[in-house]
């Protein structure tokens, strides 16, 4: 695995405001972006044509970074990042969302749901607009205590379904089955996303009948059932649960900040030093992820200045 000195998590104008910032100090990086392009707020939340401000909703307006950036419109916009990636030879990895971020010595292992990464230092951008993904089929919306996209509510001793394959699933299956009776849900008939370990702690564990698995199997309703969770499989059983953790992708920004270790204060803004460092040395934030209601292009362009000037 080679080794990087930094990955930027979201390719928007904050995290590729970083890779630039980074770049013009020779460093080795790497952006991994969630969708298939950059700029993902831009493109879905802008309508075409709409004017972009630099001094936006009375926010800095002086752009203190290396990173060429003007009143312009949406488009104009978003081609100007296109460019400068272009100018500055960026390496972006496209179609992959950071699912975890874990220490390991003076290192951090990034995995994808594609890939696995070490790195010395990693900057988060990944915004405020982020959602967990949802199922097709409807959920009952007088279960939306029990139907949960991570596992903070869960009690001891739950009949639990959690419901993936990817690394994220299989991590929230094996750490509560030590004190739930598990079953993972996944519509594969084989894991094709775990990381080495997670692969071997989810088989080991369902070859111990510590949980069970359901592979090959999708879900096609589920029922309030006195409160419970009736879950009908296309296999033609049915299985009533306590609880149903979906973990199919996506997460809110503070769910993702906490899976990374990141601590927030009670409104969910990541608690960082001047420097925009967390409580955990190495992982800096920039951008609208540092801000309760988002901030400004030229905002997260000031945060990446900041971040790569005290960067080791
Ligand atoms: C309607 C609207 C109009 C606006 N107008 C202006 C304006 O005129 N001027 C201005 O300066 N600002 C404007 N803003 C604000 C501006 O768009 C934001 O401040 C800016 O986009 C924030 O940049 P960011 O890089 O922090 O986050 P984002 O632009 O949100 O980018 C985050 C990126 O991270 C990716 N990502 C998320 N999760 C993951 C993950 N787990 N793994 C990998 N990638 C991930 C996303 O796909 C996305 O590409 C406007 C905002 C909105 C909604």
């Amino acid at each position: 695995m080679e080794k990087l000195d930094l990955i930027i998590i979201g390719a928007g104008p904050a995290g590729i405001g970083c890779a630039i910032e980074a770049k013009l100090k020779n460093k080795k990086v790497l952006i991994l972006e969630k969708t298939k392009e950059i700029c993902q707020t831009l493109r879905q939340f802008y309508k075409d044509g709409k004017r972009v401000d630099k001094a936006y909703k009375g926010l800095e307006g002086e752009n203190y970074s290396h990173v060429r950036f003007e009143d312009g419109t949406k488009e104009s916009t978003i081609e100007n990042f296109e460019s400068l990636i272009k100018e500055h030879d960026i390496s972006i990895e496209f179609s992959s969302e950071v699912e975890s971020v874990k220490q390991d010595k003076e290192n951090f292992i990034v995995t994808t749901s594609k890939n696995t990464y070490e790195c010395q230092n990693i900057i988060i951008a990944i915004g405020r607009m982020g959602k967990p993904n949802k199922p097709d089929y409807k959920l009952p919306p007088t279960l939306t205590k029990i139907i949960n996209f991570n596992a903070n509510n869960v009690q001891n001793n739950e009949k639990i379904l959690i419901v993936g394959g990817g690394n994220s699933a299989a991590e929230y299956a094996v750490d509560l089955a030590s004190k739930n009776q598990v079953c993972l849900c996944y519509r594969k008939d084989k894991f094709t996303r775990l990381n080495d370990t997670n692969l071997n702690d989810i088989e080991s564990a369902a070859n111990q009948n510590k949980l069970l698995l359901k592979l090959g199997v999708d879900i096609l309703e589920v029922e309030d059932e006195n409160s419970k969770a009736k879950v009908k499989f296309n296999d033609g059983t049915f299985e009533i649960y306590d609880r149903i953790i979906y973990a199919i992708g996506g997460s809110t920004p503070v769910d993702f900040l906490q899976k990374c270790g990141v601590n927030v204060d009670d409104k969910g803004i990541p608690l960082m030093n001047e420097n925009k460092e967390s409580n955990i040395k190495g992982i800096f934030l920039a951008g609208d992820i540092t801000t309760k209601n988002g901030a400004s292009i030229v905002c997260g362009l000031n945060d990446a200045a900041k971040i790569i000037s005290v960067l080791k």
